[in-house]
C-alpha cells in the first residue's frame, strides 16, 4: 500500500506515474507526485525504489497490525 509522497523531497521528474504498472499515481499542476488511485496500488515497491530523491514510501501492509499480539501461551 502506498501511504505517503514527500511534496517537499519530490522533484517532479515523473518516474514514478511512468513505472507504477497500476497507473495508481499522478502529476499535479505543480508537477509533485501525488496518490490518485491508493487503493490500486499492489504494493509492488517499483515507485520507491525508481525515486531519485527518496520521496515515496511504501508499507508492505495494508491494514495497522495489531500493537500487542496475544501471547501465544496463554
Ligand atoms: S508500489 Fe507499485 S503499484 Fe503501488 S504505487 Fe508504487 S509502483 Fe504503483
Ligand atoms: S519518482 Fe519521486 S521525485 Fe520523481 S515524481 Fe515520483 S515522487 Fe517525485
Amino acid at each position: 500500500m502506498i501511504e505517503r509522497i514527500d511534496a517537499e523531497k519530490c522533484i517532479g521528474c515523473g518516474q514514478c506515474v511512468r513505472l507504477c504498472p497500476l497507473d495508481a499515481l499522478r502529476l499535479n499542476e505543480e508537477g509533485k507526485a501525488y496518490i490518485a488511485y491508493p487503493e490500486d496500488c499492489m504494493t509492488c515497491f517499483i515507485c520507491e525504489r525508481a525515486c531519485p530523491s527518496g520521496a515515496l514510501y511504501v508499507h508492505p501492509f495494508k491494514e495497522q497490525l495489531p500493537s500487542v499480539f496475544p501471547d501465544s501461551d496463554a
